[in-house]
């Protein structure tokens, strides 16, 4: 019998986990019960990622495989991915905006301990610039991270004219992570931060006005919100199915059906996401073909992730609802994640992309 050649190496894809290891990731997962109810604070775990060299990097010199680690820390604890994609996030603004000096300096800060957050989301005095002797004025809502985030790049103003800036949000004073009363992602502690009397000197501005807005990197990076999504339905699937496992109810065809039937979907998820990274990278494509691949992965997974909490419900049964309850406890955090903003508006966005206009249906794939 004639035994097949090997594949080419440069066309076997690299292992997801290739950047973290098993250990770090057990870790996290050990955590993220305890960081839920607050005995154990995150800032424990952002350390760990510290010490495996993970915050030095702003995700774009291997998007594919930041995509994949994206997908393994959420597949292991969601608040923690949440709050590391946000320092990527920021770091990335930070690389493509900012000045030389500032790009330096917070290179040495992170090194140094510094962990950055993106506040965009405005309280209900909204962050403007422009008061007395240029101080800000104004709070952020939704503020991920408050007691963990050193730096956070927020957003002064609004439409075209907002801009972005760096701002030390260690005082916590002026942070209330009470107004975070979510059933889910407690542990990142995502409340208000008032801006209000903040001097124009200690706000290091990042770029020019309406720099944010800029695609592909604006919209076009959701792709790092669908990582972790996806990555946390496939977690849930893995800890539902450990679970059926230990009961012996694992062999029973309505289960293998119901979670298979999900789990091949995640699949799916995961190899779009990270097509959707890498659409990103390329110069070829026009930055909406680059955001609707974008958008398109952020609802596919979300789609697929309330697909699997759905099917962990029915397969576990009542258990999956006591408060000790570990795919309890991974199903708050992802439901709650799942409210990422705009998706409606969103789908419309890639909608008119592919469909409005002929020859576009092949997007990225063509
Ligand atoms: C865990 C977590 C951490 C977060 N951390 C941060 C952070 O650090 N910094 C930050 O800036 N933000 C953060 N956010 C907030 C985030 O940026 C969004 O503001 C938030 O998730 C929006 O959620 P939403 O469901 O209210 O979305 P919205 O877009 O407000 O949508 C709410 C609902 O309204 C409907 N809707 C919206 N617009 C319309 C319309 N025009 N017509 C009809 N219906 C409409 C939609 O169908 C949707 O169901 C975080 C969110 C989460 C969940």
């Amino acid at each position: 019998m004639k035994v097949s050649p090997p594949l080419s190496p440069t066309l076997v894809p690299t292992k997801s986990n290739d950047r973290i290891s098993d250990e770090l990731l057990k870790s996290l997962s050990t955590a993220a019960v305890d960081e839920e109810t607050g005995a154990r604070p995150i800032h424990r775990s952002i350390d760990l990622l510290r010490g495996a060299g993970m915050l030095l990097d702003d995700g774009t010199k291997d998007a594919q495989a930041t995509a994949r680690a994206l997908m393994r820390v959420g597949s292991v604890n969601l608040s923690v991915g949440r709050l590391w994609e946000g320092h990527v996030n920021a770091l990335l603004l930070i690389n493509l905006y900012g000045t030389s000096e500032v790009k330096s300096a917070i290179q040495e800060q992170i090194s140094n301990g510094a962990f950055l957050g993106v506040w965009g989301a405005d309280g209900t005095v909204p962050v403007t610039s422009g008061a007395a002797e240029g101080r800000l004025m104004g709070a952020k809502n939704f503020a991920s991270g408050l007691g963990t985030v050193s730096h956070a790049i927020i957003t002064v103003n609004s439409g075209p004219e907002v801009q972005l800036a760096l701002v030390n949000v260690s005082d916590m004073k002026r942070a209330d992570p009470s107004v975070w009363d979510m059933r889910g992602m407690k542990a990142t502690a995502s409340g208000t931060y008032d801006f209000t009397g903040v001097k124009g000197d200690d706000v290091a501005w990042i770029g020019n006005p309406g720099d944010y807005l800029q695609e592909p990197h604006f919209v076009g990076g959701v792709w790092r919100i669908a990582a972790l999504q996806v990555g946390a339905a496939v977690g849930l699937l893995d800890q539902a199915a450990a679970q059926l496992r230990a009961m012996g109810r694992m062999q029973a065809e309505p289960q293998k059906t119901r979670l298979m039937s999900v789990l091949m979907r995640a699949w799916a998820g995961m190899s779009f996401v990270e097509r959707a990274a890498l659409a990103t990278l390329r110069t070829d494509l026009t930055s909406e073909q680059i955001v609707a691949t974008s958008i398109s992965a952020r609802l596919m997974t979300e789609e697929v992730a309330l697909d699997a909490i759905r099917a962990v419900e029915q397969s576990i049964g009542l258990q999956h609802f006591g408060s000790n309850s570990g795919t309890g406890q991974m199903t708050r955090d992802l439901s709650v994640y799942l409210r990422q903003a705009a998706r409606d508006a969103f789908l419309q966005r890639a909608a008119n992309a592919a469909l409005a206009q002929d020859g576009a249906i092949w997007g990225v794939f063509e």
